[in-house]
């Protein structure tokens, strides 16, 4: 492919995913166990990560609306799958999965987590993609080590995201990225190239929806 015909297919492609966040988003369903899940008919997209790490404010940033996601940090609380439909025909499912790896959570709340979550990253054929959220202050911590090996396991393929890149200066960001770069290699079903976002600043917002409009392709 030529420089010029590349660059025309990622104008297009960045505004086709630009086109479907912008039209119409609706929360479908709260799945608590395998059973409430929706049906597997259209392909989904994943979201993970530790709680506070900025997944509601991520998915509130990406669909450009206040409120979709609920940015409630309970412990405990939100132990189910959130799915919302994206598009209009329907082209896509956003899943929110709970947040983890809060310090006091109790044993069973991580026991009930670590099923639901792997069962639905096993079962699901639909599932396209996930995206595994890091804060960009923190790096990778070895519950999100943890999640990245249950993704391989089910070979779910997914993306490490940096989120609140806002929050550190440019050289910190890149030492975090390289790090986390490093480490998404040595991941079968990792993608290599990370995503820095900031929900606050709108950085790298554009290309995540694009990354995750070619996800579903
Ligand atoms: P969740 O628990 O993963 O859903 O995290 P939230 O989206 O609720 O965010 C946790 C906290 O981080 C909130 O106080 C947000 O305002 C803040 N936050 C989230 N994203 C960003 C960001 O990109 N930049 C900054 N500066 N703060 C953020």
């Amino acid at each position: 492919m030529t420089d010029a015909f590349q660059a025309e297919r990622d104008a297009e492609l960045a505004e086709a995913a630009r086109k479907l966040f912008a039209g119409p988003i609706a929360f479908l369903k709260s799945a608590p166990g395998l059973q409430f899940l929706p049906g597997a008919d259209v392909p989904e997209v994943a979201f993970a990560g530790r709680s506070n790490v900025g997944k509601s404010s991520l998915l509130n940033a990406l669909t450009n609306r206040h409120g979709l996601a609920r940015t409630s940090n309970t412990p405990g609380r939100t132990q189910e799958l959130n799915f919302f439909d994206v598009g209009e025909p329907l082209r896509l499912r956003f899943v929110d999965m709970p947040g983890y790896g809060f310090a006091e959570a109790p044993k069973d709340v991580v026991r009930k987590w670590r099923h639901l979550v792997n069962d639905y990253l096993r079962g699901r054929a639909t599932l396209k993609r996930a995206l595994v959220l890091v804060d960009s202050r923190h790096g990778l911590k070895d519950v999100d080590r943890d999640v990245m090996t249950m993704l391989d396991q089910a070979a779910v393929s997914y993306r490490l995201v940096l989120t609140k890149s806002d929050k550190v200066k440019a050289s910190e960001l890149e030492a975090v990225r390289a790090a986390t770069s490093a480490e998404a290699r040595r991941h079968p079903a990792a993608h290599p190239d990370i995503i820095a976002t900031s929900s606050e600043k709108g950085g790298g917002i554009a290309e995540l929806r694009t990354a995750i409009f070619e996800s579903i392709l």
